[in-house]
């Protein structure tokens, strides 16, 4: 396989503990065994370690408060003790700062509290924060801009192996298992790097929510996701329908296919191919493909039905768009298949950029 692997063994920092889902702590899928499965199935490929980067890199796509927030949540728990009473040995959020709790000219403060300070930046229960998530969210981002470096230093195409995922992650908010949004930040790095136009075309079986908000005004970065439909009952559940197109500067530039649950191969790769002719159609010069394999049939966290075959003409469809080509990990949840579904995508980039 040519294209070029970025790889960071610091994922294995990052042991969420599993999630809080409806109250009740549950073992999660987001395990740090996923790299390690993707890693080893692509064994023989080129491996290239992720560089650190400046925190400007960050700041692109993320405001300030929330890198500050997440680089000291773990050691403010501690120094409040709550690891130790009532004994939650990960950062979980008790309440938030809703909208709704806000007259018009009033803004959340600071909370005093560690045990409050989550919730003026998380948005749900699911993604908890240990000792190591901090610096394993950071390398994750880090390896992603790696591979738009070496994509604008001419490889054709180059993916990031990454965890924890990042396409949930907004702006100023983090949740779905996502801290920092690794595809916008390589998206950011493309631009700054000379791309005029990039187009982050998301194909996990998720809407890329956080990316989606971090562009919405913007339309030099086109943003595209297929994925199963929020409002047939799937996470992110309030957003993520075809109706949300942009806005301001970036009216068009914002592209959702919501598919039915238990769709397969033949809609949601007209899917892909609808995303990619209008990637093409906007003008862009450069991509990056959010790389969730979780559309797969056997995955536990989605209902979509997409087979192995299916993924392989995903990435060729992809790849025939010819551009620079960045793909970092998502999400892909089922441990026997996820190292195989990633190799059949970047086979298929492979074919098509041929
Ligand atoms: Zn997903």
């Amino acid at each position: 396989m040519s294209v070029v692997v970025v790889w960071t063994g610091r994922h294995r920092l990052h042991e969420p503990g599993g999630e809080v889902w409806v109250g009740v702590r549950t073992p999660g899928t987001e395990l740090p065994e996923r790299a390690e499965r993707i890693r080893a199935e692509l064994a023989g490929a080129r491996i290239v370690e992720a560089r650190e980067q400046p925190d400007s890199a960050l700041l692109a796509v993320h405001d300030g408060a929330l890198l500050d927030y997440l680089s000291r949540a773990w050691s403010d728990w501690q120094a409040a003790g709550l690891d130790r009473d009532p004994g939650q040995d990960r950062v979980v959020p008790y309440i938030f700062s809703h909208p709704g709790l806000f007259s018009a000219g009033v803004a959340p403060v600071d909370p005093a509290a560690a045990s409050a300070r989550a919730g003026r930046f998380a948005y749900d229960t699911m993604t908890l924060i240990g000792p190591g998530t901090w610096e394993a969210a950071r390398a994750a981002a880090e390896a992603a801009i790696t591979a738009a470096d070496l994509v604008l230093a001419g490889e054709p195409a180059a993916y990031a192996c990454v965890r924890p995922p990042g396409h949930h992650a907004t702006r100023g908010a983090f949740g779905g298992s996502c801290y920092l949004n690794n595809a916008a930040a390589a998206a950011a790095r493309l631009r700054s790097g000379g791309a005029g136009r990039v187009a982050v075309l998301d194909i996990d079986a998720h809407h890329g929510n956080g990316t989606q908000a971090i562009f919405y005004e913007d339309r030099e970065v086109l943003v595209g996701s297929v994925h199963v439909d929020p409002a047939a009952g799937w996470f992110p559940h309030f957003l993520g329908l075809a109706g949300e197109t942009g806005a301001a500067a970036g009216a068009g530039a914002n592209r959702n296919l919501p598919l039915a649950p238990g769709s397969g191969d033949e809609p949601w790769l007209d899917g892909v191919r609808l995303l990619s002719e209008w990637a093409a159609a906007g003008g862009a010069e450069a991509l990056v493909v959010a790389l969730g394999v979780d559309a797969a049939g056997g995955d536990p966290q989605s209902p979509l039905e997409v087979t192995a075959a299916g993924f392989r003409a995903a990435g060729r469809t992809l790849g025939e768009l010819g551009l620079p080509t960045v793909l970092v990990q998502e999400g892909g949840y089922d441990l026997d298949t996820l190292g195989p579904l990633v190799r059949e995508v970047l086979e298929g980039v492979e074919e098509g950029l041929a």
